[in-house]
């Protein structure tokens, strides 16, 4: 099997994998810590080094699960690239108190956050910070004040956002001397605004690579019975046969990647033969009219 190449995500930016490992989901897969490191060491084979967390996922139980994997074999660690979050304060749905949840972008938040992802990781280093969602209390200066001081120390080596649209973007990039190097947005047939709305356009402009989350949206691709889903899985499948894939996935993957702002995917399946089918879709060549027929499908109408 082939191998996944590395890509630069920006100008003095870092070398990520052409597709990602999610790690939203790990609390669900209920894997052992030698099965969890072993998926890990599956997919450094195949080439996808790089891999995404967050603080909020799980309420940070995710990063631990994968800081327990990582100590079993510390060497991974030089064989990886680790992408975390910090941004989203999340109050458990039950919560009694009337506290909500909410975005802290302070500076005393994001190094707090930073910290806690390092040990409950158990690494010294992140490869990339992202702002996690726009906080609309994010004041820009104290947030590159932050990031300064934590490149500073050598606990992070980049920065970058997710979600933010392009004037958030923008105003965060002024005031920072690094290019942020990338913007984690979704991107998948059921939800592709950043497409229309200048958000890849933007990225493109800048040459800096987005993150695709969600290209499978989150499932519901495959599950969903809504017209639209409908519609989808029937292109979808028209298109796996002309194109001969062997999923609907890898359909998926190649139109998502087809994208001229280069995007990186995120994957979010805990079951390696699904890895091993987008290692593969990498291969598949989607033409332009059959990336519009996903277009129309999902839309349910003609381009104009
Ligand atoms: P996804 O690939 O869209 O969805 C993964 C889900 O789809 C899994 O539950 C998987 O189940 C299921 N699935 C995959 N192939 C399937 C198939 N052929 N049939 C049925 N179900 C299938 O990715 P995601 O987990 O939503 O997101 C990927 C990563 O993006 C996350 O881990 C996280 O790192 C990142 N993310 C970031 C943000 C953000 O705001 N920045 C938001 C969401 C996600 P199996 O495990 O059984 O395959």
């Amino acid at each position: 099997m082939s191998t996944v190449k590395k890509v630069s995500m920006a100008a003095q930016g870092p070398e990520f994998s052409q597709l990602v490992q999610g790690y939203w989901r790990l609390g669900a897969w209920n894997m052992s810590t030698q099965a969890r490191l072993s998926f890990i060491k599956q997919h450094i084979e195949m080439g996808i080094s790089t891999v995404d967390h967050a603080a909020i996922y799980d309420a940070g139980h995710c990063e631990t699960l994968f800081g327990q994997a990582l100590k079993l074999d510390p060497g991974v660690r030089q064989q990886i690239e680790i992408v975390s979050k910090f941004g989203i304060n999340g109050i458990p749905a039950s919560a009694t108190e009337k506290r909500v949840s909410h975005y802290d972008s302070s500076k005393q938040a994001i190094l707090t956050s930073t910290e806690n992802s390092l040990k409950r990781l158990g690494v010294e280093q992140l490869d990339v910070l992202l702002v996690h969602r726009p906080d609309f209390l994010m004041d820009a200066d104290q947030v590159a004040e932050a990031f300064g001081a934590l490149n500073q120390s050598g606990k992070v080596k980049h920065f970058g956002v997710s979600n933010f649209t392009t004037a958030q973007f923008d105003l965060l990039q002024s005031r920072l001397e690094a290019p942020l190097v990338t913007n984690q947005v979704e991107l998948n047939p059921i939800n592709f605004e950043v497409v229309a709305d200048g958000t890849l356009d933007q990225l493109q402009q800048y040459r800096v690579r987005p993150m695709a989350w969600s290209c499978l949206a989150g499932g519901r691709i495959f599950s969903a019975a809504t017209e639209q889903a409908v519609r989808l899985r029937i292109t979808l499948s028209e298109l796996a046969e002309e194109l001969g894939a062997q999923s609907i996935d890898q359909v998926i993957y190649a139109w998502v990647l087809k994208h001229p702002s280069n995007p990186v995917a995120l994957l979010g399946t805990g079951n390696i033969q699904r890895v091993r089918d987008a290692v593969a879709a990498l291969a598949l060549q989607m033409n332009h009219e059959q990336w519009y027929r996903i277009w129309v499908a999902s839309k349910g109408f003609a381009v104009p």
